[in-house]
């Protein structure tokens, strides 16, 4: 069993300290929240999600690199509308999500439409609204995005994702770049398509994209992907072809105690010496990195039992809420709301969701203290990848969101509540087939 030793009851991020016995984000005790609102809940820092923005801009804007927020991270429309409004694009994944990037304000010039299955309903949707790129995974979705757009009257403004087979170095579960992996166009095959794509009229091929995988802590994947994109662009350039834009991917890490995350500085030294003299317009599609440290989840302890390692506390958030240890393994160092009690280091606890599958057991945590019930504790790095990926699994709600700005916060997702579940399961009326178009 491994157990999640961080210094005891580190506080990871500068939005959330530690005074006068309990936990504030930014002005606001965690703890006032939890009493107004209930728990679990997800809590974000403004000034965290606008700061990280900021950070990465200032090394990134002198290479002319712009920043597209993979809206799959955390696809509020109220956080999206924070990055939009400092001037960030978005990179989606669906349909849904391009409704969301359009209604946070995000002008369609700059958002890119990226993943490997978009439907022909989406590519016309995105077509029509003149999204500034879409990502083409494979030959048949380009012919389905020049069908597309030859039935719209228009031009595709398309870029190739390229499968460059590097190891990301990763999980096994966010590695997108290995040569057995679904995503890209195996490099082999990209000169054939990128000059079959510049035969038809339908179709502008602007350049090629890469994206080698998620929380990607070593430089070096990074720089192998992109230099060996920048390869394929002079190929194509000798070629006779015009390659305008490189889109760079997201996948930039964040660190822990163990692990610390690459610097921005040797992240935008990597793309200047990689892809930096090719007169590309370069762009990233960051998700994690932006607000995976602005976000924490707050839940309560019910019950404490003896375990045979140790004590177990059952907390009401669960896998459906966060469900990236039961997915990805993965750990969310751990803060208790109160001043610990006891020797912080006696015993690890195991903190385990009520549900009803062995896997929604959020690890073993070191420097907790002994806890009772009622005690609150905060999940934090629960920005990315927590709210988004949650479910109703055991008729469980979506938990609520709340925004903190300052000495203020405000809920941005509210609780559907079960009735509006049970609403949507009344049954429609019955139709029988063979007597014309079915609806349902
Ligand atoms: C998921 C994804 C991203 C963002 O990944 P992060 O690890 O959150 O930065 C970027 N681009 C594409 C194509 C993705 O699928």
């Amino acid at each position: 069993m491994t157990v999640f030793a961080p210094p005891p009851q580190m506080i990871p991020d500068s939005w959330l300290t530690r005074r006068e016995g309990t936990v504030y984000a930014e002005e606001v005790p965690l703890a006032v929240v939890a009493g107004a609102i209930g728990t679990p809940f997800y809590a974000y820092s403004a000034l965290a999600l606008r700061s990280n923005y900021a950070a990465l801009e200032q090394v990134l804007s002198p290479l002319g690199v712009s920043i597209c927020f993979a809206v799959k991270a955390n696809s509020n429309v109220n956080v999206l509308a924070e990055f939009a409004a400092l001037g960030c694009g978005m990179d989606i994944v669906s349909g849904g999500e391009m409704a969301r990037a359009l209604a946070a304000g995000t002008p369609p010039g700059r958002i890119i439409f990226s993943g490997v299955g978009k439907t022909r309903p989406e590519i016309t949707a995105a077509l029509r609204a003149g999204l500034h790129q879409i990502n083409v995974e494979s030959a048949a979705e380009l012919e389905a995005v020049a069908a597309a757009a030859r039935d719209l009257g228009l031009r595709a403004p398309v870029v190739l994702r390229v499968n460059p087979d590097v190891d990301a170095k990763t999980h096994a579960k966010i590695t997108t770049a290995r040569r057995d992996s679904k995503f890209g166009i195996a490099a082999t095959d990209v000169p054939g398509l990128y000059a079959a794509g510049a035969t038809r009229p339908e179709l502008e091929m602007l350049g090629l994209a890469v994206h080698i995988g998620s929380q990607v802590l070593d430089l070096a994947p990074f720089r192998q992907a992109w230099a060996a994109l920048a390869q394929m662009v002079r190929g194509l350039r000798a070629a006779g072809h015009s390659v305008a834009r490189l889109d760079l991917g997201g996948g930039l890490g964040i660190g822990d105690a163990d692990h610390p995350g690459p610097d921005l500085v040797g992240y935008a030294r990597a793309i200047r010496e990689t892809v930096g003299d090719l007169d590309l317009a370069l762009t990233v599609e960051p998700g994690r990195w932006l607000c995976g440290r602005a976000g924490a989840l707050v839940t309560e302890v019910v019950y404490l039992k003896p375990g045979a390692h140790g004590d177990l506390a059952i907390v009401d958030a669960a896998m459906n809420d966060l469900m990236r240890p039961a997915l990805y393994e993965a750990r969310h160092p751990v803060l208790t709301l109160h001043p610990p009690r006891g020797a912080v280091d006696a015993q690890p606890c195991r903190l385990v969701g009520p549900i009803c599958e062995s896997s929604d057991d959020f690890g073993s945590y070191q420097g907790l203290g002994r806890l009772a019930p009622a005690d609150l504790l905060a999940f934090t790095h629960a920005g990315a990848y927590g709210a988004t990926m949650s479910s109703t699994y055991n008729s469980r709600d979506l938990i609520p969101e709340v925004l903190v700005m300052g000495e203020r916060f405000r809920v941005i997702r509210a609780r559907a509540g079960i009735e509006t579940a049970l609403r949507l399961e009344t049954p429609g009326a019955w139709q029988s087939i063979g007597e014309g178009s079915l609806s349902v």
